[in-house]
């Protein structure tokens, strides 16, 4: 593992969109196909658009409460994960964790999270 992460998305060879996750079936901007894709790695760090505090949900993992944040990558992609911290807000910086968890049912996973840059 490395870090922070880094995380494997596509960039569009006509368009230089960068997608993450990465377009199976071409691109979202332009249209190409996906052999006009190429892969493209991108650093887990970005910026926090919105963020909200989840205080009950339908499972038992990830305890509650936790912070749910909508994270700006540097590359551009957009992506929603859990951010840790106590008062996370729009703008903040962040950077990637890799966190190990359990799924619903129980079964061990890493998760990326995200972390406030101070
Ligand atoms: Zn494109």
């Amino acid at each position: 593992m490395t870090d922070p992460p880094v995380m494997v998305g596509h960039r569009c060879t006509s368009c230089l969109r960068i997608a993450f996750p990465p377009d199976p079936y071409g691109c979202e901007q332009c249209g190409v196909s996906a052999t006009e894709l190429e892969e493209f790695e991108l650093e887990a760090k970005g910026s926090v658009r919105a963020v909200a505090t989840v205080h009950r949900h339908h499972h038992p993992t990830p305890a509650t409460p936790f912070t749910v944040g909508v994270v700006e990558l540097v590359g551009g992609p957009v992506l929603k994960a859990i951010v840790e911290g106590d008062a996370v807000a729009v703008g903040d910086s962040v950077t990637g964790v890799l966190v190990d968890g359990e799924d619903h049912e129980g079964n061990p996973i890493v998760d990326l999270h995200f972390r406030v840059v101070t």
